[in-house]
């Protein structure tokens, strides 16, 4: 079948790797000139690394396994408020990998032969009929498809044209800064996949282990008006976290700003009707995007990317719409049901006040033994 892809992000680019590999006929087409994935450190979940092991791309995370001793949730100081034994939880559902993004991209695209790529093109509508779509791109027909596969991420044009009367994007009101260095030489591990959180401000940060030698940490925090530049961001959180755990302003101020990433927080306002419209089908963030909360966005992304291979493996272009209907009944509930989950653990960890004093004194009762299984569960997803 011809099957267009429309947005080369992580998820994209593994749907095009799939459909091409099992025989079809895939375009792939991205607005931005060069296919590159910008930015910081990712981690991929067990469930995200079994669905890329199904389109034969897990090589490329080999090596990566995210380990640490212990994780959870701290206070503001570094005191555990609710920790998990990670060991077990690996032992129980396996290992999440940690990853740099750009290079997690770049290994993922590179089974793609390069023809099939079409940078520089923005799909602005899709014009489907009885025996196929068509794709136009500036006002001109560029493609056409027996499927097409709407991968265009959190803002997708495609789901805003599919679903005219749904609510598109709620920003929470919440902005994350993301940064990547090295690893401090003698550092300690044992704020190592854990997250800080401040019941003062309900301002959160994380900090991972990428490899041996290179830290990703992520904040999370009140958004008041456009959000600020990296300088400005970074400026902002140095002055929220300074009576912190030292560790969480000193690596904060040995990230050049130029290798900080803000992003405004948003997901769906209400979750879709469907992930499929007779011949096109919505994938990833285009069909559910969340909170980075949960750290499950790019693997329930290569889950839809793994289920739609396998629905659309053998077909014929008369049975599109039969199969993307088996795509969306798989997919839906499992992706929406995270999506609900990413949303709570966001409210979960920005409270303040009182509501915040009585979250930390529950989770300090919670046995790690009860947290060690909720891990492994949103982990399997
Ligand atoms: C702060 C933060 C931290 C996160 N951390 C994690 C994490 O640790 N683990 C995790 O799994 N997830 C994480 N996520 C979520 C994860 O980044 C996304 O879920 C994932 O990247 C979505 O991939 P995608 O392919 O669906 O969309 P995208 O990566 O957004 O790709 C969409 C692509 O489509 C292109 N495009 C858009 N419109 C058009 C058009 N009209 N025509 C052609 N091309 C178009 C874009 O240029 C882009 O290349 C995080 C998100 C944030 C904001």
């Amino acid at each position: 079948m011809r099957i267009v892809v429309v947005g080369a992000g992580l998820g994209g680019v593994a749907a095009a790797v799939g459909l091409h590999r099992t025989g079809h006929e895939v375009t792939l087409f991205e607005r931005a000139a060069e296919l590159r994935e910008a930015g910081t450190g990712i981690v991929v979940m067990p469930n995200g690394l079994r669905a890329l092991d199904t389109l034969g791309l897990a090589e490329s995370l080999r090596g990566h396994d995210m380990r640490a001793p212990q994780g959870g949730l701290r206070d503001r100081l570094g005191r555990p408020l609710l920790v998990s034994d990670l060991d077990r939880a690996l032992q129980v559902v396996g290992t999440p990998a940690m990853i740099d993004r750009t290079e997690l991209h770049r290994a993922l695209r590179a089974p793609l032969p390069a023809g099939l790529v079409r940078t520089a093109t923005s799909v602005e509508r899709l014009e489907p009929d009885s025996t196929g779509v068509t794709v136009i791109s500036e006002g001109e027909p560029v493609a056409r498809a027996d499927a097409v596969v709407a991968a265009d991420g959190i803002g997708s044009r495609l789901r805003a044209q599919l679903f005219p009367g749904h609510l598109g994007l709620r920003r929470t009101g919440r902005m994350d800064l993301r940064g990547m260095l090295p690893r401090p030489p003698g550092m300690a591990p044992d704020l190592l996949v854990s997250q800080l959180v401040d019941r003062r401000t309900g301002a959160m940060f994380g900090l991972f282990p990428v490899g041996e030698d290179r830290l990703y940490w992520f904040t999370d925090s009140l958004l008041d008006g456009p959000p600020p530049g990296a300088d400005e961001g970074r400026r902002q959180m140095l002055s929220l976290t300074a009576d912190w755990h030292p560790l969480v302003p000193a690596l904060i101020e040995a990230t050049s700003p130029a290798d900080i990433y803000v992003d405004p927080i948003a997901r769906l306002a209400e979750p879709l009707p469907s992930f499929a419209v007779g011949r096109i089908a919505l994938l990833g963030d285009a069909a559910h995007a969340m909170p980075p909360d949960l750290g499950q966005g790019s693997s329930q992304a290569f889950e839809d990317a793994a289920a739609l291979t396998r629905h659309l493996t053998g077909g014929e272009a008369a049975d599109v719409a039969r199969r993307f209907l088996a795509y969306d009944a798989e997919r839906r509930p499992s992706a929406n049901r995270i999506m609900r989950a990413a949303a709570r653990q966001s409210r979960l960890t920005s409270q303040t006040g009182v509501t915040a004093w009585l979250r930390d004194m529950l989770l300090r009762a919670v046995p790690a033994r009860l947290t060690t299984r909720r891990l492994a569960a949103l982990w399997q997803a």
